[in-house]
């Protein structure tokens, strides 16, 4: 549970690059929160906080394409394999698992 991928910091709840602060979510305590972006949480709660892993792989999916062209089948994949290893999926990740 100590892999991070720390080198360049992404929101663990989409797997966007987070670089400049304003990019980054907030606590309650309004100070950054390093582990998401601010479109996923913000004052220290998720923006969506009922949203699927499915509906946020679709939603990852979709802002690919409209940043990359890609087909959406194919961002569907890139998607559907960056998702579940953020930490926002984990917990639902191993649940899904133990089935
Ligand atoms: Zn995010």
């Amino acid at each position: 549970m100590t892999r991070q991928p720390l080198a360049a910091p992404s929101c663990q709840s989409c797997g966007v690059n987070l670089k400049k602060p304003t990019e980054f979510g907030t606590t309650a305590t309004r100070c950054i929160d390093i582990n998401y972006c601010r479109y996923c949480y913000w004052k220290g709660e998720f923006t969506e906080p009922d949203i699927t892993m499915e509906q946020m792989i679709e939603k990852v999916a979709k802002s690919i394409v409209a940043q990359s062209k890609m087909p959406m089948e194919k961002a569907l994949t890139v998607a559907g394999e960056l998702v579940p290893t953020l930490k926002r999926w984990q917990v639902e990740a191993e649940a899904e698992a133990e089935k």
